[in-house]
């Protein structure tokens, strides 16, 4: 099924897309156990695309020592720091092979899973994710907020995004180009492939322990990250005005019998207290409402200005250096596969000469 359309001879079997944030201290093993676990998966035709998100630890010297050594590796240098999703669909946009293994560069996630997740695949899948079992080496607080944000998201979201998943899995080129072709910028990859549906099957998988660094993702970001997740999909949320409108107006209601009936009998609702409970618990309701309409039109903001999610600032395949054009990032989803193809075999030059932007 997910192997519909044919591969294209000059495109590798697979491709490995890594993000890289400050990784000096990992790349040597991931590269090591990553190109063991493409080996064995399918011989010399594969590809390592290692995108290094703007760090500043030496990350990219360590990327450009590989690459000179191994012609299977692609390093991608972002122009910044853009963020793990965005550096993610920058590996996407520029991988080439049929099947593509995203996965983080700490070794989080075992590289030698590609074996059974390209058998789940010849099975028939289009989408196998690796769905974590454990994660004992993760912290507690980082483990209670991970199991609180997938219950909550369940609920919220209007497509089934399965629980305890990373971005960690093997994708059909049809998927990756699926990916592609969807022009938002805020970017939740996980929930965007179960948006695409098709055949998607979970591997279990115990997380290990980061192999060296830490983790890139302090909480402000981690918060930042759930609030992507949840206004990407769903607009549940905005009805909370409404909702709490509901509960204010039934609570109102309860207060003005109980006025009429005090008057009834006599006497006078004396209280300066209540009053200003009900005052400071209903405007601080309206705060909390607009203040979640904000996070909405702020993205709806981000999105009408449309600037590109990501600017590469070079791109080495194996020696080759290679400068992408700076307006790459806004091209549409196959000029883009068209010129970076043209790059990688220059014999194409002239197919895309004379095209325009759109
Ligand atoms: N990462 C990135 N850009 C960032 C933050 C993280 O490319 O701004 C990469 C990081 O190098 C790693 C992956 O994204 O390969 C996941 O990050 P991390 O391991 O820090 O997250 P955690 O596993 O702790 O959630
Ligand atoms: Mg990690």
């Amino acid at each position: 099924m997910n192997d519909i359309s044919p591969r294209r001879p000059e495109v590798p079997i697979v491709s490995v897309v890594a993000p890289c944030y400050n990784e000096r201290e990992v790349l040597p093993e991931f590269h090591f156990r990553a190109s063991a676990a493409a080996r064995s998966a399918c011989g010399e035709d594969y590809e390592i695309v290692l995108v290094d998100d703007g760090s500043h630890d030496g990350t990219w010297e360590v990327i450009a020592k590989l690459a000179g050594a191994d012609p299977h590796i692609v390093g991608v240098r972002l122009m910044r720091n853009h963020g793990h999703q965005a550096a993610a669909t920058a590996g996407l946009e520029l991988c080439r092979g049929h099947r593509v293994l995203l996965i983080d560069a700490d070794l989080q996630d075992p590289p030698e899973m590609l074996l059974p997740m390209m058998a789940a695949m010849d099975r028939g899948a289009d989408v196998v994710y690796g769905q974590r079992t454990r994660r004992e080496a993760e912290t507690w607080f980082k483990r209670v907020t991970a199991t609180m944000f997938y219950r909550l998201l369940a609920h919220l979201a209007t497509v089934p995004i399965p629980r305890d998943t990373g971005d960690f899995r093997l994708m059909s080129r049809r998927m990756v180009d699926a990916l592609a072709a969807m022009p938002e910028r805020q970017r939740f990859i996980r929930g965007m492939v179960s948006w695409t549906g098709g055949t998607q099957v979970a591997l279990p998988y115990e997380r290990q322990a980061r192999v060296a660094g830490s983790s890139k993702y302090p909480f402000y970001k981690m918060l930042r990250f759930a609030v992507d997740a949840i206004t990407s999909f769903s607009a549940i949320p905005l009805r909370l005005a409404s909702y709490l409108g509901l509960v204010g107006v039934a609570v109102g209601f309860c207060l003005l019998v109980m006025t009429v009936w005090i008057w009834a009998a006599g006497g006078t609702v004396t209280g300066w207290s209540s009053l200003m409970t009900v005052i400071v618990w209903f405007s601080s309701v309206q705060l909390i409402v607009l203040g979640v309409m904000g996070e909405y039109v702020g993205r709806l903001f981000q999105e009408a200005k449309g600037r590109p999610l990501f600017l590469i600032d070079t791109v080495l395949a194996g020696r080759q250096r290679h400068a992408l054009p700076m307006e790459f990032a806004t091209l549409a989803p196959e000029l883009r596969r068209e010129v970076w193809d043209t790059l990688r075999h220059p014999a194409g030059v002239s197919r895309i000469a004379n095209r325009t932007t759109p």
